[in-house]
């Protein structure tokens, strides 16, 4: 199979060759010829599978063999993104892989200002790129016009729906030509996802090339078991002692990240975050530094991270385990791309057993354990809850796993009780399979290998 036999015009051939890619990655070779059939689309990808050109392409070439007479400055294919980092990449992949057309494209976000977007607007869009909220500002303010949309792709809607943006996605479709075309991509085909596709799909062509929730298998994944205030003594350590130059490390909260990153500096490792609560520009700028080698460190939230496309990117910490275990998948596929070979490393501590147990049921194997030399966990450390985070038997619950006193009691509003220090409970601690699992690894025996 080559692009040649896609029917891509001849230039986006051009520009492809440009890029070097010589064959379709499994996405693109059932994507485009489904979208350029004009077809809707429901497409389970990751990303790291090539699935923004599984889209970009056939749109530029539908948008170029189609006249538009009377469009003016109608805008003619919409991408929404659930963050402004990959709305970014995606203008930034459409501009690359449309350099050699005359079509106009632009992104609107939030975290920067309206004007410029307002002015570029104005002058005439025929793609645009676009996070929810900032769309809606944009369109109620009358500063765009999605009554001739061809095409809409909804990229990462797993995320955009777990980012709360259901409503502003249904708010802008009802805006939009009732006569488009619409793409659904996401990692995860979830009940909401099909839920959400039956409302917006005619008939659409079902593509899933790669089984949902599968780490790319380039990627070797392991655990490092440590005691959750030995974690960062623990990644400094990892770092220094591997020299690696260029690691992305995820933490679960923002604060978390800037706390990290500090101490990290104070180790003499050269870090920066890129979480949500920093302006876009200092986003770019931390994110711009990691790539060009600057930073060695770069710590992320989940939300900030998503669709991040660092190349040559040879590590990813967990340092702290996701809530939600798809996110799991997410993370890690920023390593592993395009070929080359990723390590996915894990901290875990006895707080977080049940994550990772949820993280292994949803990719069907176990992940591999070591424990470091000199960082084995103390048995005798009680977990604590995390907050916001899935408990075992329980549903999910957005912003749950508050605390409610009751009877004098700590319980939770999800009815999961907390569990009474050890001391309160009396008896001897109990060894967690994960430290079973971990020492029968025969301590370190993997990280020597590595090493
Ligand atoms: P994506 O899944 O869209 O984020 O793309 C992942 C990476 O794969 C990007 O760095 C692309 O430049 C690269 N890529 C996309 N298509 C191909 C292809 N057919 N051959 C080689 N690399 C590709």
């Amino acid at each position: 199979m080559s692009f040649e036999n896609l029917g891509l015009s001849d230039k986006l051939l051009r520009a492809i060759a440009d890029q070097g890619y010589d064959t379709p990655t499994p996405i693109q070779a059932e994507a485009i010829p489904a979208v350029l059939e004009q077809h809707d689309v429901l497409a389970s990808a990751q990303t790291g599978t090539g699935k923004t050109a599984s889209f970009t392409l056939p749109i530029l070439h539908l948008l170029s063999t189609t006249s538009q007479p009377g469009k003016g400055r109608k805008v003619r294919a919409l991408v929404l993104t659930p963050t402004r980092e990959l709305a970014a990449q995606v203008e930034d992949s459409i501009k690359t892989y449309g350099k050699y057309m005359p079509l106009r494209v632009a992104s609107v976000y939030g975290g920067v200002r309206m004007g410029p977007q307002i002015g570029r607007l104005r002058r005439g869009v025929d793609v645009l790129v676009a996070t929810p909220g900032r769309l809606l500002d944009h369109i109620s303010q009358g500063t765009v016009d999605l009554s001739f949309l061809d095409v809409l792709v909804l990229d990462e809607a797993d995320r955009m729906l777990d980012m709360g943006f259901i409503h502003d996605i249904r708010k802008i479709i009802e805006h939009s030509s009732a006569e488009r075309q619409t793409l659904l991509f996401s990692a995860t085909f979830s009940r909401q996802i099909k839920r959400l596709a039956d409302d917006l799909l005619r008939s659409p062509k079902v593509i899933e090339v790669a089984r949902t929730n599968t780490v790319a298998e380039n990627v070797t994944q392991v655990v490092h078991p440590v005691d959750r205030h030995r974690k960062r003594e623990l990644l400094s350590h990892m770092i220094g002692s591997r020299n690696w130059q260029r690691v992305l490390v995820f933490t679960r909260t923002k604060h978390g990240a800037n706390r990290l990153a500090e101490q990290l500096q104070s180790d003499g490792l050269s870090s920066d975050t890129i979480h949500g609560n920093k302006s876009q520009g200092a986003r770019a700028r931390a994110l711009d530094a990691f790539k060009r080698g600057k930073v060695r460190v770069l710590v992320a939230t989940d939300v900030a991270a998503r669709g991040l496309d660092i190349d040559e990117l040879p590590h990813v910490v967990n340092f702290d385990l996701p809530n939600v275990a798809e996110d799991y998948v997410h993370r890690i596929g920023r390593t592993g791309r395009a070929g080359n070979e990723g390590d996915a490393i894990s901290l875990v501590c006895v707080d977080e057993h049940y994550l990772l147990r949820n993280i292994e049921r949803l990719l069907k194997r176990d992940i591999p354990q070591s424990v470091i030399p000199g960082y084995e966990p103390d048995p005798s450390i009680a977990p604590e809850p995390i907050p916001g985070a899935k408990r075992p038997g329980n549903k999910q619950r957005r912003g749950g796993g508050r605390y409610q006193a009751r009877n004098g009691n700590a319980r939770r509003s999800d009815g999961y009780s907390r569990r009474p220090s050890r001391s309160k409970r009396g008896g001897k601690p109990t060894a967690a399979p994960i430290l079973k699992k971990a020492s029968n690894a025969a301590a370190g025996k993997d990280d020597r290998k590595r090493a």
